[in-house]
């Protein structure tokens, strides 16, 4: 079983302790309701593993988005899912957990290719998708013109429209204004809010991003607004760092990551370069650089026993899920580094795609600002709540935001069945379709 998924499933541990769960309750928490595998044929004689792992619906369909990366495995997906599961109880809104993946490169897959496979990952899951069953969304490496492929594919065979099948599409499709930055604008809110509450004094915070994706770019251009300076950031390639601590403009970062890549330790300010003020910078650098908030939006397991004592940020943002991992989480609160943990930093993302799911179901289309406006309401309610558990508890944010959701998903799977009779969720760890082959090739 995958390290991540080992650490969530100690954490649910820990957190149920608080909350008093009988050993069975936990064990339940902790066990997928069904696990779906299948291989995708592209055609040509490629083939994908392909995984959704659905987790705990007491409180809705299940949610969560599709990775594909070369490093997916049913480990880690079971592990992200168990994860959206406790995110969407945190910030409260009616979904239960999901998630999906594909073992691929997309970098070396056509466009073509790329819109076969998601639409042969739709007609493996068919039966198991729906608006009201499993509602899927982007994740790493995919994003909305997949959603788009994915909607198309699902809609051809339901023989409806049914935009509500998936979130995170083009606007056009029915997406959300605001959800491209949701999951940056969401994770905003969390630092400003989480700021105030520890009265942080410096106005023009420094700042590292780990991660120069979706994520990690837009929060990069959030904060840059928000007066604080990116002083490093880097991809999976590496980065750069600024030795005058002055702050780079993210926008020259993209521009600098598109023709050259972040990893030359170049950033060229428009026509002028001044590469002589800036300095390569592999991960470990970047990581240990002296900052006030190192912004984790690359993958899990980044931060470890290996690293968090070299850890010289003052706050943590966890917006990539499972970026620091158990054993470290504790080093960072031993060292007082204050971890804003992912299933808070980052369920600006879900939350809106909840948001665009309503829409759909309503046949609604709100504006940017009444969705950002929504997102700061929900994200400013979740901190505040976990705040007041860790308040009065003592303890870290994670184990203080883990107890708030617990609480929430037993008591909707106590509603469903009534406390005196043994909860017994449906098909439990069920695996269906076991390496099911889909061999349509369009
Ligand atoms: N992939 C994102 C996450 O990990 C978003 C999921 C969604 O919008 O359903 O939270």
């Amino acid at each position: 079983m995958s390290k991540m998924f080992n650490d969530i499933a100690s954490q649910v541990k820990i957190s149920a302790k608080y909350l008093k769960l009988s050993e069975s309750l936990v064990k339940k928490l902790i066990k997928p309701q069904q696990i779906l595998q299948a291989k995708l044929n592209i055609g040509a004689g490629k083939n994908f593993l392909a995984y959704r792992v659905q987790f705990n619906n007491a409180r809705g369909p299940f949610k969560g988005g599709i990775r594909y990366h070369p490093q997916v495995n049913l480990g880690e997906v079971k592990a992200l899912s168990l994860l959206m599961a406790i995110k969407c109880a945190v910030v409260d809104i009616p979904f239960g957990g999901g998630k999906g993946g594909v073992k691929v490169d997309p970098k070396k897959l056509s466009k073509k290719e790329l819109e076969k496979l998601s639409r042969a990952w739709v007609r493996a899951f068919f039966k198991y998708l729906g608006p009201d069953k499993d509602v899927p969304a982007p994740d790493v490496y995919t994003n909305e013109q997949i959603m788009a492929w994915m909607l198309a594919e699902y809609e051809k065979i339901a023989g409806k429209k049914s935009p509500a099948f998936i979130t995170g599409k083009p606007l056009n499709k029915g997406g959300s204004p605001g959800r491209d930055i949701a999951t940056a604008q969401g994770a905003f809110y969390i630092l400003e809010e989480a700021l105030k509450k520890i009265k942080f004094k410096n106005k023009k915070p420094t700042v590292a991003v780990q991660g120069f994706g979706n994520a990690g770019y837009n929060i990069s251009q959030i904060l840059n607004k928000a007066g604080f300076k990116i002083i490093a950031a880097a991809d999976s390639a590496g980065g750069v760092l600024d030795l005058k601590n002055s702050g780079m403009l993210p926008r020259d970062l993209m521009e600098t990551k598109l023709k050259n890549g972040l990893a030359r330790g170049c950033y060229c300010r428009r026509s002028v370069c001044d590469c002589e003020n800036f300095q390569k910078a592999d991960n470990k650098k970047l990581l240990e650089t002296p900052c006030d908030i190192l912004v984790l939006a690359a993958l899990e397991n980044q931060i470890t026993l290996r690293n968090a004592n070299n850890i010289k940020a003052k706050i943590v943002l966890e917006i990539a899920n499972g970026a620091v991992t158990k054993e470290a989480d504790k080093k960072l609160a031993k060292r007082k580094i204050l971890v804003l943990p992912d299933i808070l930093a980052n369920a600006g993302g879900v939350t809106v795609s909840y948001f665009e799911w309503l829409q759909n179901k309503k046949k609604e289309t709100w504006s940017k600002q009444k969705v950002l406006n929504q997102l700061k309401t929900k994200m400013t309610i979740a901190i505040n709540q976990v705040w007041q558990v860790k308040e009065s508890y003592k303890i870290n944010l994670r184990t203080a935001a883990y107890i708030l959701a617990l609480g929430r998903i037993v008591e909707a799977m106590h509603a469903k069945k009534p406390l005196d009779k043994p909860v017994r969720p449906r098909a439990h760890g069920r695996e269906v379709g076991a390496y099911r082959q889909d061999t349509t090739n369009k």
